[in-house]
């Protein structure tokens, strides 16, 4: 794997392809800036060796060329303060106004190009606009993990022209060593923690993680369409009743190839989708009519602890209840603390997905496991087994 350690920048030009897609509010505000810290120390490597920075990114869904809304502009006072450099920033990411920027651009000064969907060109992976962006500078690297499951211009095509000039930075170096611990090299028992909302939003990877992994344990709102498959009554919860056979044949599936499917046994139900709601606790298969399961409750965090701290390396994506509501979070926080138990017991826990990422860090738990990804559909598609295109760019 070719990272920037490899690479001396002294007197070099490093054209980044960041993640800078962060929620801003109506301010213009920066509200999570996870994603501007993680890009950091690849930046910083570059200024101490001696380069300058250009940076690229998208920013939102733009759709039909430039929105104000959607301007990168809005991140150069706090990226500048988080580098402690005076940002530049350029209105667009192509053409003369660009190169010449670049041209006067010294050792230790960042650039930011303008958001990069501006241009349609940029997510049709259009071979002239890569092209152009490649000019701007000597080496390429990418650290846009989020994005990496996309053949887009600044993504991937772009790589068709910068030679060997190309290399990851620390974030998609780090999540590739990382996601390899699970998929490739994990120590066994390997279980994956699949929860959220949607059982269809999930089937591929439950699929493809059966062959894998030696348990998946199913929690969330996926878990009724398994429970009134197998002929449980689960009243007003939340049901795909169009993935109830697909629901029976994972089951199937699982026994087939000898991994442990575990699906709760109890659930905390409530009178309303509110934190104020009437509550009361059943079997699984036995959800009255005017109530909804909204997270596991005892039996189930039993059984999910012991599977959960007799594996050795553990996945988790998705929550295991509405854990957004504190009357019914107490499953994914409980299932959170298992996972940081085994992780200090030694297994290696990577915790990927927005919102089971979202729970680890309501809880504060971030530092208590191993590894959370920062990607969710490249993640998911990465232990899928497909070849993302970004890495596949650098690689080959
Ligand atoms: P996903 O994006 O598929 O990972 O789903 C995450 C969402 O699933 C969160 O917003 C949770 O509130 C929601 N969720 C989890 N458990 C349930 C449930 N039992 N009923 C309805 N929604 C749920």
């Amino acid at each position: 794997m070719k990272t920037i350690d490899q690479l001396n920048f002294e007197g070099k030009k490093a054209l980044i392809r960041v993640d800078f897609n962060v929620p801003l509010n109506d301010k213009f505000e920066i509200t999570d800036d996870t994603r501007i810290a993680a890009a950091i120390p690849t930046i910083n490597k570059i200024i101490k060796d001696g380069g300058s920075v250009i940076l690229m990114s998208h920013l939102g869904r733009p759709k039909n060329g430039p929105e104000a809304k959607l301007s990168l502009k809005h991140l150069v006072n706090h990226l500048s303060k988080a580098l402690n450099v005076n940002v530049k920033f350029v209105t667009d990411c192509i053409g003369s106004e660009v190169e010449t920027t670049v041209s006067h651009l010294k050792a230790g000064e960042v650039l930011l190009l303008e958001n990069l969907r501006f241009y349609a060109e940029e997510q049709n992976g259009d071979t002239d606009f890569a092209n152009k962006l490649a000019k701007l500078a000597d080496v390429y690297v990418n650290d846009a993990f989020g994005t990496a499951h996309r053949a887009h211009a600044s993504t991937a095509v772009i790589a068709n022209f910068v030679g060997e000039n190309k290399c990851f930075g620390y974030v998609m170096a780090n999540e590739i060593v990382n996601l390899e611990k699970l998929v490739n090299e994990g120590e066994r028992p390997i279980t994956a923690i699949m929860g959220g909302a949607k059982v269809s939003s999930k089937i591929t990877i439950i699929t493809k993680l059966m062959d894998k992994v030696d348990k998946i344990i199913i929690g969330g709102g996926m878990s009724y369409t398994f429970a009134k498959a197998m002929g449980g009554k689960v009243g007003d919860s939340l049901v795909e009743n169009d993935k109830l056979d697909l629901a029976l044949s994972l089951i199937a599936e699982a026994k087939e190839k000898g991994v442990e499917l575990l699906i709760p046994v109890d659930s905390l139900n409530a009178d309303a989708f509110s934190n104020d709601a009437n509550t009361v606790v059943t079997d699984i298969d036995k959800v009255e009519d005017g109530w909804m399961g909204l997270d596991i409750s005892d039996k189930t965090k039993t059984i999910y602890r012991e599977a959960i701290l007799s594996s050795r390396t553990i996945l988790w994506n998705g929550p295991m209840g509405v854990f957004e509501m504190d009357k019914f979070a107490e499953g994914t926080k409980f299932v959170a603390n298992a996972i940081a138990d085994a992780t200090a017991k030694g297994a290696f826990s990577l915790v990927g997905g927005g919102d089971s990422v979202a729970a680890v860090k309501k809880f504060n738990m971030q530092d208590k496991v191993s590894y959370v990804s920062t990607g969710g559909g490249a993640m998911l598609e990465y232990l899928e087994g497909k070849e993302l295109p970004g890495v596949k760019a650098i690689n080959s």
